[in-house]
């Protein structure tokens, strides 16, 4: 084995010559010329490193001390608001505390990039590990801190000014502490007297309504019981005695119980009565033996074939399979690690990120809901009754977040599913961890908001001339019966140039009826009252508009876009009822507020540094935030060939809790793929769920705090998410740290609660509750590890991380991540001098996902893609699920000229194949063959110039493969088995994707041939290693 000095990036052209003399790296440098063409790309180890190699990729350098351990500035940041005096709505409801750490400061690039590696001698990097590990001081480690911000230093939070004084007993005042004290027994009385606490500081809160509604910490459990008194006959403290039916009947057996499993207890806790704890860690033990590949460590440099054939599964947690079976589905919630480090050191030791990912809106076959008057909720931090709470017996629960016991009401009792009285075990709450509830009148601020789509188009020239009109008001006209909501949907449309045009669709108009506001100076809203119509009682006007919307500009010359003030009627206009604006923009804006300019400069897109990734103006982001006081949502269509600041625009969904699509260049004649895309994701966005006026807010197990928070939404008050809108297709995430000790505790649980209005008009609120395990070994953290979880935060951190400092910073900070945690586990827990580069088994794809990650739209440089498309890569990551995130990271490639039904699913008796997913290196290619890249919102099939007879003939419809068009987008439907094959198993992959993924179908002489070979992460390009030789750095840095 060579020594790791020879490896090392400084001997570059020794790589593959070491390789070649025998490694035992097998897949070394095997040349595959097969994609050599034309195209610049390369996979041999053997080959000069590109020149431009000591930019890509950063030495370990330690992050200035002075710019905090918290430099990546987070979405959420709020500070310019402070200044800003809006007209009124949001901002004065807001609690106004400063934040006292403006994002501005990070923008300076504090922790520069250290010197090229060629002039790096070892002893010129930071020498020595423990500074890296060990630290108690976190600013003396690199670049990525996972831990918890300073008291002081805040992110991006607006806190409540009330919440910290009375909090006694809590030392830390931490201001994401829900719990006002320890769970031990004495403190746990003191919950009693908490009411009157917060009765006296009530007069100094700022009023949150919403938070009061969803009872968030234990502030806004107090208020909820003040302002609310009936609300105590919903937590049931106290309830008549049994019906003299049940007063004598015998407690249920507890051998027939599933309690046994949820009675795992904590060491703090008085009432340890059937106590879990010997047999619940022996059964750890032993799930750890069953699991003995999780126990392998794995050297990288000599395994290299670690990616799973199948989708990779997240880990499961090493729980008590009674308490595992009923834990939360992990695609819609889980956690970067998998076992919870029991204090912040273990964490700060183990170098990875402790964080939650979150699809809590997703579509699901099944889910349980309940209607009862009784929501039942620990009376102290206000969680949800779930399976991982305790029951002392059957008049008793304790809460499995703060440890208070509560009474089981009496309505609790009675089990509206079995219709058996007397067993609250079996109640469906207790018995699932995703759970919808059906909210009484008191979570509500006000009647339940019907739904209101309000559409805004552009109808410049430049507008016009993409044609897209056409395309959107057909898809309206299409899906308008499909639009969620019920007889009180309401729909509004305004179009815009340099002037603001609305339309009158009032009863008894013989058409609909336009009126155009030019003083865009100071927008003004003619007749409100008909301008956002019910659309059962309106239909036929509508239709009547839609139809000649599309018509009615195409002479138009009006080159000007004043969006900004378009906009802001269209928030005036939404301002009564809430809702969602739709709008359609093609080109930067460029008249009234809001107004843009170009900042796109090509000579730069190449660049990591000095890239415009951060807004241009605050109008947008203040406009969002106004939307959000007034639960407008504003979702951004942006359909244009040109550079149009999305980083400002993007702002408008960003904070407001919409998305953002973007369709470049898109034009309904010479661009038939984006006419395709569009059409399929209106289809999709028209017709999909929506929830209304809408909080979320997670809760974790006492000792846990939530610091940070990704996603489009604005942080209303301390942890309190407000989201105007909520869709299937919008992911979150979380970081956290561990504030106080979890020693004695065994699992810890997180719940997060959505609260929304349906279209329907209903209030309801979404209930998801995760359970996992507490360690006290590093070793555990590690094999606990869940990669693509940590991936994808990691992901979220950088883009913060780029706009906050720069792109280059970011991309030190990813690579710094791998580096760091793989010293620590080879120093911590491996305590090994062993060659190599070695892994526990859970970070196996670790190293491979960050190259990935650096090689990702977001994140990549060397390249020339538009500006705005990196922003719009950067949206996708921030609101993307994670499993989107992934796909469009590290892509799925399949060969599929040989599909077989051998291991197919059968879902609704279509067989779907089941092909292996292969490593994203051309080697995996071969010329006979036909490969599907899926790369979440962009597939590309790639055909081989010897691909088979068969493939060609009964797939693609041609003779032979001179026949095959340079770029086909779309698979003949033809009556083969093959065809069907391939199609069903293409059609699943599409299903529910937010995005569609348009297909393209390429040869080798394909233009697009080197957009699907940038795809191929394990290769090397002009700008980036391959996975060899990133492997090869990680190795020298950890190893040192
Ligand atoms: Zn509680």
């Amino acid at each position: 084995m060579a020594q790791p000095g020879r490896l090392g990036a400084s001997s570059p052209a020794q790589n593959g010559a070491v390789s070649a003399a025998g490694t035992p790296y097998s897949n070394g440098p095997v040349q595959n010329t097969l994609m050599h063409s034309q195209v610049s790309v390369s996979q041999g180890y053997s080959s000069p490193f590109p020149e431009s190699y000591p930019h890509q990729i950063p030495a370990k350098t330690p992050l200035n001390p002075a710019s905090g351990p918290y430099n990546y500035g987070d979405s959420q940041t709020v500070s310019s608001l402070n200044s800003y005096q809006g007209p009124g709505q949001t901002l004065s409801r807001l609690p106004l505390e400063p934040n006292p750490v403006t994002p501005l400061q990070n923008t300076i690039p504090l922790s520069r990039m250290p010197p090229p590696p060629s002039s790096q001698t070892p002893a010129a990097l930071p020498a020595s590990s423990d500074s890296f590990l060990y630290g108690p001081n976190p600013s003396l480690s690199s670049n990525w801190q996972y831990g918890h911000p300073q008291v002081g230093s805040k992110t991006n939070h607006f806190v409540p000014v009330s919440t910290q004084p009375s909090l006694s007993g809590n030392t830390n005042l931490s201001r994401n502490n829900q719990y006002a004290s320890l769970g031990t027994p004495s403190l746990q009385n003191n919950y009693v007297k908490t009411g009157d606490m917060s009765t006296a500081s009530n007069g100094s809160v700022v009023e949150n309504s919403y938070d009061a509604i969803e009872g968030g910490g234990f502030m806004a459990s107090s208020q909820l019981t003040n302002q609310n008194p009936k609300m105590s006959r919903n937590v049931g403290y106290s309830y008549p005695s049994l019906p003299p039916g049940y007063q004598n009947t015998s407690p249920p057996n507890m051998s027939e119980r599933p309690s046994t499993a949820l009675q795992y207890t904590s060491g703090l806790q008085p009432f340890s009565q059937s106590p879990l704890g010997a047999n619940h860690l022996t059964t750890r033990m032993g799930g750890l033996s069953l699991h003995s590949e999780g126990l392998r460590v794995i050297n990288l440099l000599q395994e290299r074939n670690m990616l799973p054939t199948a989708s990779l599964k997240a880990p499961v947690p090493n729980l008590h399979e009674d308490i595992q079976k009923l834990n939360c589905n992990p695609e819609l919630f889980r956690c970067t690690l998998t076992n919870i480090p029991q204090t912040q050191t273990l964490l700060n030791k183990a170098k990875l990120p402790l964080g939650l990912l979150l699809h809590p809106f997703k579509d699901l076959l099944q889910l349980p809901v309940v209607t009862s008057n009784t929501i039942v909720r620990c009376r102290s931090c206000r969680t949800y009754i779930n399976p991982f709470v305790s029951f002392l017996d059957q008049r008793r629960w304790k809460c499995n977040l703060c440890y208070r016991v509560n009474d089981v009401p009496e309505e609790f009792m009675y089990n509206p599913i079995t219709r058996v009285y007397g067993d609250p075990l079996r109640r469906p709450e207790v018995q699932n961890a995703t759970i919808e509830f059906m909210a009484p009148s008191e979570y509500m601020l006000r009647p339940p908001q019907p739904p209101v789509y309000l559409f805004v188009f552009d109808v410049s020239h430049n507008a016009v001339e993409t044609g897209y009109l056409n395309s959107v008001c057909q898809s309206l006209l299409d899906n308008l019966d499909s639009l969620p909501g019920n007889t009180r949907t309401k729909i509004g449309f305004i179009t815009f140039d340099s002037t603001i045009h609305f339309y009158s669709l009032q009863e008894g108009l013989s058409q609909p009826q336009m009126l155009i506001v030019s003083d865009i100076e100071d927008v003004f809203i003619p007749m409100p009252e008909n301008l956002l119509v019910n659309l059962n009682e309106n239909k036929e006007l509508i239709q009547d508009l839609l139809k000649t919307l599309p018509q009615m500009f195409t002479k138009s010359l009006e080159t000007h876009s004043a969006l900004g003030p378009a906009l802001q009627s269209a928030y005036k206009l939404m301002s009564p009822t809430g809702g969602r604006i739709s709008v359609f923009q093609t080109q930067l804006p460029s008249v009234g507020v809001g107004a843009l300019k170009s900042r796109d400069e090509p000579n730069q897109r190449s660049s990591a540094k000095e890239i415009h990734l951060t807004p241009s103006t605050d109008f947008y982001k203040k406009l969002a935030l106004d939307c959000s006081g007034q639960q407008v949502a504003v979702d951004l269509f942006l359909l244009s060939g040109q550079y149009s600041d999305l980083a400002s625009l993007g702002c408008i969904s960003r904070y407001s809790a919409g998305s953002v699509y973007y369709y470049p260049s898109y034009h309904h004649q010479h661009n038939p793929v984006q006419v395709e895309k569009l059409q399929k994701e209106l289809k999709r966005y028209l017709t999909r769920k929506i929830g209304f006026e809408a909080v979320m807010r997670i809760r974790c197990t006492k000792g846990l705090s939530i610091h940070t928070f990704h996603g489009n939404f604005f942080v209303r008050s301390t942890d309190l998410l407000s989201l105007p809108n909520v869709n299937p297709d919008a992911g979150y995430a979380v970081q956290m740290s561990v504030e106080e000790n979890l020693t004695d505790i065994q699992v810890v649980s997180f719940q997060s609660a959505l609260l929304y209005t349906s279209s329907k008009g209903e209030r309801r609120i979404r209930v998801h509750t995760m359970c996992l395990p507490v360690v006290s070994t590093l070793n555990e953290v590690y094999l606990g590890a869940d990669v693509q979880a940590i991936t994808g935060l990691l992901a979220n951190m950088a883009v913060d991380r780029s706009i906050s400092a720069s792109l280059s910073d970011a991309r030190d900070a990813l690579v710094n991540a791998v580096i760091d945690s793989l010293s620590a586990y080879r120093t911590s827990v491996l305590n090994s001098q062993q060659p190599g580069l070695l892994v526990p088994f859970s970070l196996r794809l670790f190293p491979l996902f960050v190259l990935a990650l650096l090689k990702q739209k977001s994140f990549q440089t060397g390249t020339t893609a538009h500006l705005d498309e990196r922003i719009f890569a950067m949206c996708q990551v921030k609101n993307q699920p994670l499993v989107y995130l992934m796909l469009m990271t590290h892509p799925n490639l399949y060969r599929v000229d040989n599909l077989s039904d051998e291991g197919a699913l059968n879902i609704n008796d279509k067989t779907i194949p089941q092909p292996s997913i292969l490593q994203l290196s051309v080697e995996k290619l071969s010329r006979d063959g036909a490969f599907l890249m899926d790369a979440g919102t962009v597939m590309m099939l790639w055909v081989g110039k010897n691909c088979g007879q068969n493939f060609l003939s009964q797939v693609l419809g041609v003779p032979n493969y001179a026949s095959l068009p340079l770029c086909m987008t779309y698979l003949p439907d033809l009556d083969t088995a093959e065809s069907a094959r391939i199609g069903s198993f293409i059609s699943w992959l599409r299903e529910h994707r937010p995005f569609f993924p348009v297909l393209y179908i390429i040869r080798d002489e394909s233009p697009l041939k080197a957009t699907f070979l940038q795809y191929m992460v394990e290769d090397r390009t002009e700008s980036a290693l391959s996975y060899y030789e990133f492997l090869l750095h990680v190795q020298q840095q950890v190893n040192k």
